[in-house]
C-alpha cells in the first residue's frame, strides 16, 4: 500500500486500512519518512491535513522497533499540546492507531483528577500526551520524570506559544535528554517559532503544506 511505500510496518498499516485511509495525506507523504529515519522535524500544517497522524505513526513504529522496559514514572514519548481538547483528540487517534499493538498510551490535562494521572504514570508508559501545566504539576509532585523521554512532540507550537506556555515548554525541554528526536508542528513559521527550532531541535528536516 501507500502507507507501506512509506516505511510503516505492516500491523500499522493494516490498522489504518480497518480505519478506511487507504492513501497518505501529503503531510504524512513528506513527514513519515523522516521521523522514521529519526530526523528531527518541523512541520508546517494545519488542522485538518492529517498531521496527527504524520507524527504520531512513525512515533509508534520507532517505539516498536526499539522494544525498551519502561521505567517507572517515565514516558518515553512525550507529545505537549496546547489545549486539553486537542490532547484529548491526540490520544484517541493514539487509541486507534495502536489499538493491537503492545504499547500503552495515556493523556494527562488540567481540569482532571491529577491523583489518578498519578496512578496512571506509576509504572510508566509509552507515550504520554499531555498539557504543559499539567505537566509540571506532576513533575512537581514527582508523579513523572523527564530524563527517560527518548521522543518529544511539541505539536500547534504556534498556538502553544499564543497562550504564554513558552516559558513552560522551555523548562519542560530542559528536563528532557538531548539525545531525543524532536517534532515540532505548527501552523505558520514565526519568528518565535523558528527561535525555538533553532534552540532545540538538531539539524531538523523541514516539511509544510
Ligand atoms: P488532523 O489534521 O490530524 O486533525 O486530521 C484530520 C482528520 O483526517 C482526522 O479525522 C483523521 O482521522 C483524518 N485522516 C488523517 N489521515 C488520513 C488519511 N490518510 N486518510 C483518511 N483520513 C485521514
Amino acid at each position: 500500500s501507500a502507507f507501506g511505500k512509506l516505511g510503516l510496518d505492516p500491523e500499522i498499516v493494516k490498522a489504518l486500512g480497518f480505519m478506511g485511509y487507504s492513501d497518505p495525506t501529503p503531510i504524512q507523504q513528506q513527514a513519515i519518512p523522516h521521523v522514521l529515519n529519526g530526523k528531527d522535524l518541523v512541520g508546517l500544517a494545519q488542522t485538518g491535513t492529517g498531521k496527527t497522524a504524520a507524527f504520531t505513526l512513525p512515533l509508534i513504529q520507532q517505539l516498536l522497533l526499539k522494544p525498551e522496559a519502561l521505567k517507572k514514572r517515565s514516558a518515553r514519548a512525550l507529545i505537549l499540546s496546547p489545549t486539553r481538547e486537542l490532547a484529548m483528540q491526540i490520544h484517541d487517534a493514539l487509541r486507534d492507531y495502536g489499538k493491537r499493538l503492545p504499547l500503552n498510551f495515556t493523556h494527562a490535562i488540567g481540569g482532571a483528577p491529577i491523583r489518578r494521572q498519578m496512578r496512571d504514570l506509576e509504572k510508566g508508559v509509552d507515550i504520554l500526551v499531555a498539557t504543559p501545566g499539567r505537566l509540571e504539576d506532576l513533575v512537581a509532585q514527582k508523579g513523572l520524570r523527564l530524563d527517560e523521554t527518548k521522543f518529544l512532540v511539541l505539536d500547534e507550537a504556534d498556538q502553544m506559544l499564543d497562550i504564554g506556555f513558552l516559558p513552560a515548554v522551555k523548562r519542560i525541554i530542559t528536563q528532557i535528554s538531548k539525545e531525543r528526536q524532536t517534532l515540532l508542528f505548527s501552523a505558520t513559521m514565526s519568528k518565535e517559532i523558528h527561535k525555538l527550532t533553532e534552540q532545540y531541535l538538531t539539524d531538523p528536516a523541514q516539511v509544510s503544506v
